[in-house]
């Protein structure tokens, strides 16, 4: 009989909900769980291809020891050894944990349990300070607590819907789909997008800003300056609830007094931002969503704060529909706010710097050694592994080698660390690669316990596969290790829940409402309980928090902030004269350890690339589909060019998915620079300073194998999976002495017998050669002088036959099927695989519309409108 559990997404801070069947057959199907509140049954692209990415290929399964495979006994003895010797010899700073928002609740209540509890130091931060440290500062600073503000269900009771800095449509589809449904369903609901880009999210929009990168403190300073002008001012919400008005009035207006200094400093129409303050001003109901474009900055905690000033100003929160609310990234950085994982947190939403706090936390786990200062966050934790501050370091499913800024530098600063150890489900990433000691974590579907989302929903991820032999839970590792440290007696846990429970009642030990973070009815459940655990909103009693207006500050009153915005801290010189943004594409998660393994998802974006304006291409003499070189001070990346309108002049914008497992040189942190927020310590990852120059290619070409393929002796290559096949695009400076010697180095081994084929036209330097090992296609390279080279999808067709006709072996160095030329090219929608040409030719008949009407002759947009954006760019195009 097949089997449903009920579980929770693993990608992003939505959190939605899913059910995965085990059919008869062992294979999993996975849906949208329609009773989730997250979610109610939709999925995006990233959620729906789940079930391609489960497979146990590329998994870390057993534990190594300085290279060499260990037992478990002999890895957790070691680790513990180690990191014991170096506290001895160097003191308890001189270790640090980096954790991630891809752990769950439960470990890393242990892991910060066990650095903060009982190594004694602060130093343990987490892959969220890169994501939303300076919303987590911005909230504390004006609430005095870590608290979001709002829910879900605020957009459907929205009239004005702000989005700021946040590509939703891509990184946070299911939101980005209330909001477009919401928009359907109330003719009054207007959506304002402010973004530098013109993004998929900036479709629905009724307005959009596209103000210069890193201007966003001067719009939202502007705003409040307006509004007090304008005397929005709530006066009976500020006058009980909040202080701090007129200095932070007065900071506002110093800066951007008037229209015409606010449109100045973002380098806009005075026009279009008077609009947008007079839609805001005169909307009640005004909820603004901000993510990434606006924490990753220099100032991101004070931009952060000039949006929730414009709130508490006009007494726009606590109330349905309003609100500031920053949507989190990844699926549990809330739940590692909960429980303390940043380096300047205690647990609990408790403070290392508040003595009162120090005593509740350290009588609670019965520690003498509770740390007393706050530990180094993420960037300054890394230059401390570099300096050799830091000798030991254990980091956990995270993959800092890749997504911190400068990341090369800091590679190679781990690569220098007296100590290394990385816990990971995954065999091969940059960061592993520097490991002295790799601990295999079960992964998604074989772990148990739970993550908060953005709208501080506690929902769990429940098993539903077989964990492997060797790999184990994350909890159960660091308890491990943390006895064999000599803590045994505080680490004496056996499941997740007893862990949960214990976090639970931390939460509500001596709280009395000072507290808004009290789980205390949560903390009294069986491990039934635990498992039958509904997805739960706290506060758990009344769901909406600030609603009496009480604040968690000191005098209970909110307070806001003055700001005098800043540019970003983003030198151009003449010989970097463009600023890069970076961020995510629609069907990829972080580096892409997960969603690579999905040939569906890899259709969307396979390659890495850089979009730029198409004046700008021309200035830079760049063309679409060449490959560029993109340089800083930090380094560089060669990325496919796209040319856009929809990017503005003067910036670029590159992914961040790419990594060195994955490509020669499409790494996007390497060009990032390691400037961060004073307050939150966040990296200022969209604003840097580079320059772009053709990528000198004598040849492209394109390989795919049934295996992997070594190209050290390639220029440029980037790989992605497709059916049955890996995907190489590939690039060089210099052509080979002898093409079919190169081909058969790449694709042959010594002895090959087996079917090979070859073409070579020497006068138009094109090379074509195949593979076959009996009636298959094995594998096959294409070679030429442009990046115009055959479409890949009727190639890569023939590698799920089995038996390839006479016919098609000589059609196939050609590059299409005999008598025909045709190639649908790439894939806009990945559930149903339907190509952007399969689209196009539909709209050309004249007969279609709409995009519904796309969807009902393709089906694509049918399942989770992922690509409805780009549909209805296709259609307006
Ligand atoms: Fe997962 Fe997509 Fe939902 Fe995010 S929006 S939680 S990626 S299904």
């Amino acid at each position: 009989m097949p089997s449903t559990i009920k579980t929770t997404c693993p990608y992003c801070g939505v959190g939605c909900g899913i059910l995965a069947t085990t059919e008869k057959d062992g294979s999993i199907t996975i849906k949208g769980d329609p009773s989730h509140p997250a979610n109610f049954g939709r999925l995006c692209s990233k959620g729906s291809a789940l079930g391609e990415t489960i497979g146990l290929e590329g998994r870390l399964l057993a534990p190594e020891v300085d290279g060499k495979p260990s037992s478990w006994e002999a890895a957790l003895n070691t680790v513990a050894d180690r990191f014991t010797s170096t506290i001895e010899q160097y003191g308890p700073d001189s270790v640090a944990f980096y954790l991630s928002g891809q752990l769950l609740t439960e470990d890393y209540y242990v892991a910060n349990k066990l650095m903060k509890g009982f190594i004694g130091s602060g130093n343990v931060d987490t892959n969220s300070r890169l994501c939303m440290s300076s919303a987590v500062a911005a909230y504390k600073r004006a609430f005095g607590t870590d608290t979001v503000p709002c829910n879900y269900d605020d957009i459907e009771q929205a009239e004005l819907i702000t989005l700021v800095g946040s590509n939703t449509a891509w990184c946070h589809p299911i939101i980005y789909q209330r909001i477009a449904k919401a928009k359907q369903e109330n003719p009054n609901l207007k959506v304002v997008v402010i973004d530098p880009r013109q993004t998929a999210t900036a479709e629905i929009a009724d307005l959009h800003l596209p103000l210069k990168p890193g201007s966003d403190g001067y719009l939202f300073t502007g705003l409040l300056s307006y509004l007090g002008q304008h005397e929005f001012q709530d006066h009976s919400f500020t006058e009980k609830h909040c202080e701090g008005l007129e200095e932070t009035v007065a900071a506002a207006m110093a800066t951007t007094p008037s229209l015409t200094s606010v449109a100045d400093a973002c380098g806009m129409d005075r026009e279009v931002i008077d609009i947008f303050f007079r839609w805001f001003s005169n909307t009640e109901k005004g909820l603004t969503l901000f993510s990434q474009g606006i924490n990753q900055s220099n100032s991101g905690t004070d931009k952060s704060n000039a949006i929730i000033n414009c709130h508490l100003f006009t007494g726009r929160i606590g109330k349905p529909g309003t609100g500031p609310f920053s949507i989190t990234g990844q699926p549990n950085a809330m739940g590692g706010r909960e429980v303390g994982g940043l380096a300047n947190q205690l647990a609990a939403h408790m403070e290392i710097d508040n003595e009162v706090h120090r005593a509740i936390v350290g009588d609670f786990w019965n520690t003498p050694n509770l740390c007393e200062t706050p530990g180094l966050k993420a960037v300054d934790l890394f230059e401390a592994v570099e300096s050799g501050t830091i000798k030991a370091i254990w980091i956990m499913a995270t993959n800092p080698a890749v997504s911190l800024p400068e990341a090369d530098r800091f590679q190679s600063a781990l690569k220098q660390c007296d100590l290394v150890v990385v816990s990971d489900c995954v065999a091969n990433t940059d960061t592993i690669d520097c490991a002295d000691i790799k601990l295999p974590a079960t992964a998604w579907g074989e772990k148990m316990g739970t993550v908060t989302n953005s709208e501080r929903r506690i929902s769990l991820q429940r098993p539903f596969l077989d964990r492997p032999d060797e790999a184990r839970p994350d909890w159960w590792i660091i308890t491990q290790i943390a006895r064999r440290m000599g803590f045994g007696k505080a680490f004496q846990y056996t499941t997740p829940s007893e862990i949960f429970s214990e976090y639970a009642a931390l939460t509500a030990e001596q709280n009395n409402g000072t507290r808004d973070l009290d789980l205390g009815s949560l903390s009294r459940m069986s491990d039934e309980g635990y498992q039958n655990l509904i997805p739960t909103q706290w506060p758990v009693q009344s769901q909406r928090v600030f609603s009496d207006g009480k604040f968690f500050t000191r005098n209970g009153k909110a307070r806001l902030i003055p700001v005098t915005p800043q540019p970003s801290d983003c030198q151009l010189t003449d010989k970097h004269p463009l600023i890069l943004n970076s961020g995510r594409v629609r069907d990829q998660w972080h580096t892409m350890t997960r969603s690579g393994k999905s040939p569906r998802l890899n259709t969307h974006t396979p390659t890495p690339y850089v979009e730029i304006h198409p004046q700008d291409a021309d200035q830079y003499q760049i063309s679409d589909g060449n490959l560029a070189t993109i340089s800083s001070e930090q380094g560089i990346v060669v990325a496919c060019t796209v040319t856009s309108p929809q990017q503005q002049r003067g910036s670029l914008f590159i992914p961040i998915h790419w990594s060195g497992q994955n490509s020669h040189a499409g790494k996007v942190g390497v060009l990032v620079d390691a400037i961060t927020d004073p307050i939150s310590g966040q990296p200022q990852s969209k604003q840097s300073a580079v320059s772009i120059s053709p990528y000198p290619a004598q040849w492209y070409g394109f390989l795919l194998s049934r295996r992997e393929v070594n190209l050290d002796t390639c220029g440029e290559w980037n790989k992605s999976l497709g059916k049955d096949l890996w995907r190489y695009q590939i690039a060089g400076e210099t052509p080979p002495e002898n093409w079919s010697n190169m081909a058969r180095s790449w694709l042959c081994s010594d002895q090959d017998d087996v079917g090979w084929t070859e073409y070579f036209d020497t006068a138009h330097q094109l090379y074509r050669s195949a593979r076959f090992t009996g009636q298959q296609l094995d594998s096959c390279l294409y070679i030429g002088t442009t990046h115009q080279l055959p479409e890949h999808d009727w190639i890569e067709s023939l590698f799920v036959e089995d038996n390839i006709s006479p016919k098609t072996r000589s059609a196939l160095l050609s590059g299409s099927p005999p008598n025909q030329s045709s190639s649908s090219g790439p894939v806009v929608c990945a559930c149903f695989g339907v190509s952007k040409k399969e689209v196009e030719t539909l709209i050309t008949t004249g007969e279609i519309t709409t995009v519904e009407e796309i969807t009902a002759h393709l089906k694509a947009g049918g399942n989770c409108g992922s690509c409805l954006p780009e549909l209805r760019q296709l259609l307006d195009e």
